[in-house]
């Protein structure tokens, strides 16, 4: 056999091992499928995420902002989003990262790269990208080109950050990470200005027994934190309650309804933010409650 059949041989069989992961399939695979045709929010605030995972566009009117940067893997397509939504993705400033997990940080380091767009992350979850990258679980996607990186800027709690025309407040809400970040914004559109609200990061992927014993968490005490943080926030006066995954504010159903009937706008709910959170809050401990976690 020639060693470029060898070499070709051991590729396969590695891709065939890679594929049977079902996490790989489930969130890895033909990512494509999950496009979605990109949309106006309220005002300047864009939805250019797929159906899984959210990436909101902000136009500041001094350069574009983006919450958050897609799946590891999605960075075309997120790209492809910009440009339908009628903008151009080298004028992308900063990115602002929710929490520093592989589902969110995809097109980061290519933005940088190539437009010198600006890294904003939780302070906790930067220094884990410095020291604990494991916490990334970016190893999950089997994809050898992703990497952790150093941000341009590390966020603390209670800081105001101005972009352009935007002013966000910040809180650091850890639980799902360490380094969660929560922000709070005006948004001016056609039914006057708008408070919006974001929650960056709810999965309780991270907070199951068998993942905290692993990491060292014997006692479970980022549960606690969680539920702190979720308390820190629940009160803020939010109008328009952004999602950090598209099943936290049923982005795609009211994206419908939105579409159907754009004098309605279901994005805008004064009650929604404080009844999702309340969920997630009650979920949790019920969560704390089942033996088969303790
Ligand atoms: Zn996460």
């Amino acid at each position: 056999m020639s060693k470029l059949r060898e070499a070709y041989e051991l590729y396969e069989q590695r891709r065939a091992e890679w594929l049977k992961a079902p996490i790989i399939q489930k969130y890895f695979v033909d990512q494509e499928k999950r496009y979605v045709h990109p949309f106006r929010i309220y005002g300047n605030v864009w939805y250019v995420g797929d159906n899984w995972v959210c990436v909101h566009l902000i136009d500041t009117g001094d350069g574009l902002l983006l919450i958050d940067a897609g799946n590891s893997g999605a960075t075309a397509m997120l790209v492809n989003a910009i440009w339908e939504a009628g903008f151009k993705p080298s004028d992308v400033k900063w990115i602002v990262l929710s929490h520093g997990h592989l589902d969110h940080i995809g097109a980061c380091l290519f933005f940088r790269r190539m437009f010198g767009t600006r890294l904003y992350m939780g302070k906790p979850d930067a220094e884990d990208f410095k020291y604990h990258q494991e916490l990334s679980i970016i190893q999950d996607t089997g994809n050898l080109a992703d990497e952790t990186f150093v941000v341009d800027h590390e966020i603390e709690d209670g800081e105001k950050i101005r972009f352009g025309n935007t002013e966000m407040e910040f809180f650091l809400v850890p639980g799902h990470s360490n380094g969660v970040i929560s922000c709070f914004f005006d948004v001016d559109g056609p039914e006057g200005v708008k408070r919006a609200g974001y929650y960056g990061g709810f999965g309780f992927n991270t907070l199951q027994k068998d993942y905290l014993i692993d990491i060292g968490d014997t006692k479970y005490e980022m549960r606690k934190v969680y539920l702190d943080s979720i308390r820190k926030v629940r009160d803020q006066k939010v109008e328009l309650f952004l999602a950090n995954h598209c099943i936290n504010n049923d982005t795609l159903g009211r994206m419908e309804k939105l579409k159907k009937d754009p004098e309605h706008n279901p994005f805008l709910n004064d009650t929604l933010w404080g009844e999702y959170l309340d969920m997630k809050y009650n979920d949790l401990l019920r969560l704390m409650a089942d033996p088969a976690q303790n």
